[in-house]
């Protein structure tokens, strides 16, 4: 399907009441080289052009409004949550859309654009040492007890289904529409796993309520993450590292529980680079690391299933969140990864 300019105005959508209103209805986009190479239509949901600039901003929203809905957020009331910031900058907008206040508990080695955009927003941040969840300095257990001792709402984006739930409600019949009920595999990697199983459950039930096969669904994961280990041999140990900020996990979260993930796809950072480097460069789609996760673990499966299908992916947020990492020749040099040309 292509968009020409006609008076249909192609995706029109009426005058939101707010921002908030402006979170989600986002681009489903057929990625050529993925699709061209593989035989496969292979498409891009274009999450980098919510306000907040991420898939967070449909988390954040469904967390905020539905604690307002239990009467667990009040009028003037404060939000904490741990993150790798994209969840902060999506609580922090929609906080301060309705007039809330949030206290952001991040590990400092997430990149410097988080950091100094979770600042210009207004955010109260606070930089933690990274450690592991089993540490009780980890920036999750951190985000939990300052939320007990000040009374504010913690919002657990890990262990919260509510994450989930807004994904099951959104992105998944967005998804459902915009392909016509026609998608054979959808793929992604997990932080939380609000995406991966909220969209799980919601292409599901729409599959019910067509009468048709649901989709295979297949995690794809960086290295150093546990869920690839935990999906095929039902084992979370973890090796290896990634440079990608905002996935991988060690343990099953509240958001995973339950869900049937059929495939998983370890991709390691190289071959993720090569196609944010690639998706920019020759299709005008800037990136971060994790979409090049997602559409490396797309590529596979179309691979696997054989020409003619459809896989949907998540594109999670943009390149410039990550310049002065994944686009910084010096940054790449100093771990041993290839240097695009442009950039050297
Ligand atoms: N990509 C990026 C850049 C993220 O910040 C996140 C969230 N931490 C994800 C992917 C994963 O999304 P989810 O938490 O829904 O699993």
């Amino acid at each position: 399907m292509v968009h020409d300019a006609n008076p249909a105005l192609p995706g029109w959508r009426a005058a939101s009441a707010d921002m908030a209103g402006a979170i989600g209805g986002t681009p489903l986009i057929r990625l050529a080289r993925a699709s061209d190479a593989t035989g496969c239509t292979i498409l891009g949901k274009a999450e980098f052009m919510n306000p907040g600039g991420s898939v967070k901003d449909r988390a954040a929203l469904a967390i905020i409004t539905a604690a307002e809905q239990r009467g667990a957020l009040k009028p003037g009331g404060t939000i904490v949550e741990g993150t790798a910031g994209n969840t902060g900058i999506g609580l922090t907008l929609v906080a301060n859309a309705r007039g809330y206040r949030s206290i952001i508990v991040m590990p400092e080695t997430q990149s410097q654009e988080k950091i100094d955009f979770l600042r210009m927003i207004g955010a109260d941040l606070r930089l933690v040492p990274a450690k592991p969840f089993r540490d009780p300095g980890n920036y999750v257990h951190v985000s939990r007890r300052i939320a007990e001792e000040t009374g504010a709402l913690w919002a657990n984006q890990f262990d919260n289904t509510d994450n989930r739930d807004g994904h099951r409600a959104t992105t998944a019949p967005e998804i459902w529409q915009q392909t016509g009920g026609r998608v054979d595999a959808f793929t992604c990697a997990c932080g939380t796993g609000g995406t991966l199983a909220g969209v799980a459950l919601g292409l599901g039930e729409a599959a019910v309520a067509a009468g048709v096969a649901r989709p295979r669904i297949v995690l794809a994961d960086p290295e150093g993450s546990g869920l690839y280990g935990w999906v095929k041999d039902n084992d979370l140990s973890v090796s290896g590292s990634s440079i990608t900020e905002g996935i991988g996990q060690s343990r099953v979260t509240g958001n995973l529980e339950g869900i049937t993930i059929d495939d998983a796809e370890r991709i390691p950072d190289a071959e993720a680079l090569d196609l944010i480097y690639d998706l920019l460069i020759q299709e005008g789609l800037s990136v971060g690391g994790s979409s090049g996760i997602n559409v490396a673990s797309a590529i596979r499966t179309a691979r696997k299933l054989g020409p003619g299908k459809t896989i949907v992916t998540i594109l999670c947020d943009g390149g410039a969140r990550y310049q002065s990492k994944l686009f910084n020749p010096t940054f790449l040099r100093d771990r041993n990864l290839p240097v695009p040309a442009w950039l050297a």
